[in-house]
């Protein structure tokens, strides 16, 4: 089947008649084709949303507004299923995680709905004579380059929200995963979605995905995946003055001190790194262990590694393949590099019956691995996690803040001071004390510092980044 762009609500083949095959990352075999956008198809989008702006979507009561992202939200949640279904074909993921993502997406939507008529700007205290107040106004027309591990949660935080600030959106999906998007415009469209509020171009990163950042019509971007290629993004967006959100990923750490509840915290542990086959931005990737409990929690953790199983998507294992055969090489590039002072403490299972093409990585444990190494500096996007001592809560904030990442942190620790001056010190844009990720959280923001990248989605912080604030001064 060829899967076409969505464009002013309509299905449309790629202006040069080009595709590109979609490949199961389970067997690795081809199934589906998708249009291979260029500069001129991406001209198009963003035509349709600017006359979408400044048409019925721009002119749309914020509570209209609000009532259609329910209604969308509310189909989307109907459609769980199906939606489920087509992500983890395309990307791997087991389908109990698909079936998470998919619900993310509604909640995503559900919340920016109920948020649209909230969105208030301040009246500020003046000398007499003058009434001042602030309004938030929409970018205009925004931009979406969306990464292939998260498709469906990254395009709920990222469109939803920009949706519900009234601007107009072309989405840039990976060019490793655009399905569960094509289809989640299926459904916006039933639901009333007027004709050019959300554009889709699927295509290549250096085809589709540069042509959008470096579209003069793109008012704002936002951007999640590398920090090579948002470095890229962001010098293409600035080129045009456009202000961008960059979402890059990290080396995360998890730091437990031995008064610990190790229970508690043991299946988490896991659960952060193996989670979507460890291709998580804030994969908890790097564990720090306080040196009195070091040998006990990586032999249980060591356990609890070589229990899980890995295998195809549709099997529901605990690890499902890496997306594609380049991320699957260069996983396995690294882990082969690792040298002589790292030790293999643990190794998952492969499923004996995952199919022979997929790009299966087994959970791997780490242990000893010193803080400067690149292991332990390097985001590796697999299931891979590198076990650190460490003596005193100094040294802990050290080794945590020692990457150029700061993404996520989780803090395990029984001590109610301690978990308050770590929550200070540690460089990170979010910090879980007790727990990690506070269960995917849309109200929480999110977003890193450093080579993390800068912005924040989810929560309010979102909508006000994809606004603008106008200041209007009335002298009477
Ligand atoms: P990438 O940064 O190349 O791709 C992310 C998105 O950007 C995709 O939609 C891609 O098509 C697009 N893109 C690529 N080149 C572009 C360009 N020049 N201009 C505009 N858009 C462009 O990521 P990748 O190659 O898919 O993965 C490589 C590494 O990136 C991974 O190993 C991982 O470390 C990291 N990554 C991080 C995240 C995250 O959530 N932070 C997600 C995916 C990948």
């Amino acid at each position: 089947m060829i899967h076409k762009n969505f464009i002013a609500n309509q299905w449309m083949s790629a202006l040069a008649g080009q595709t590109l095959p979609v490949y199961d990352p389970s067997n690795g075999e081809m199934f589906a084709e998708i249009a291979r956008s260029g500069s001129a198809d991406i001209d198009v989008a963003v035509r349709a949303a600017r006359s979408a702006y400044e048409g019925e979507w721009g002119r749309m009561a914020p509570a209209d507004r609000s009532r259609l992202l329910w209604r969308i939200s509310q189909a989307l949640l109907a459609q769980r299923d199906e939606l489920a279904a087509i992500e983890s074909k395309d990307t791997g993921k087991p389908m109990k995680q698909a079936r998470a993502d998919a619900a993310a997406v509604a909640r995503y939507f559900e919340f920016y709905a109920g948020a649209v008529d909230k969105l208030h700007g301040q009246t500020i205290p003046y000398p007499d004579g003058y009434t001042v107040f602030t309004v938030r106004e929409p970018h205009g027309v925004t931009g979406h380059i969306v990464p292939w591990n998260y498709p469906l949660q990254i395009f709920g935080r990222s469109v939803g929200a920009a949706l519900a600030a009234g601007n107009a959106c072309v989405v840039k999906p990976a060019e490793d995963a655009c399905l569960s998007l094509l289809k989640v415009a299926e459904i916006a469209m039933a639901a009333g979605l007027p004709s050019g509020a959300l554009n889709i171009c699927t295509g290549l990163g250096i085809e589709a995905g540069a042509a959008l950042a470096e579209h003069a019509g793109i008012d704002h971007v936002s951007f999640t995946g590398s920090p090579q290629t948002g470095r890229q993004v962001a010098h293409a967006a600035a080129a045009h003055f456009a202000p961008v959100t960059l979402e890059l990923g990290g080396k995360s750490p998890q730091i437990v001190f031995s008064d610990a509840d190790i229970d508690a915290a043991l299946p988490v542990l896991l659960n952060a790194i193996i989670q979507n086959a460890g291709q998580t931005c804030s994969a908890g990737s790097r564990l720090l262990i306080q040196r009195a409990i070091y040998a006990d929690v990586v032999g249980r953790l060591s356990e609890l590694f070589r229990a899980t199983r890995t295998g195809a998507a549709a099997d529901d294992p605990d690890c499902g393949p890496l997306i594609n055969a380049k991320q699957h090489e260069r996983v396995r590039k690294l882990l082969s590099g690792a040298g002589s002072g790292v030790t293999v403490a643990a190794e998952g299972m492969l499923d004996p019956n995952a199919p022979k093409g997929g790009f299966y990585q087994v959970p791997v444990l780490l242990s000893d691995v010193p803080p400067d190494h690149h292991l332990a500096q390097e985001e590796i996007f697999g299931p891979v996690l590198c076990a650190i001592p460490f003596d005193t809560e100094e040294e802990a904030v050290r080794i945590a803040n020692g990457t150029p990442y700061g993404l996520a942190a989780g803090v395990w620790t029984q001590d109610g001071a301690r978990q308050l001056r770590m929550a200070r010190k540690v460089r990170s844009g979010q910090v879980f004390i007790n727990n990690y990720g506070a269960a995917g959280g849309v109200e929480l923001p999110f977003g890193g510092s450093g080579q993390s990248g800068y912005g924040r989605e989810k929560g309010f912080e979102a909508l006000y980044g994809f606004t603008t604030v106008k200041t209007v001064a009335i002298k009477h």
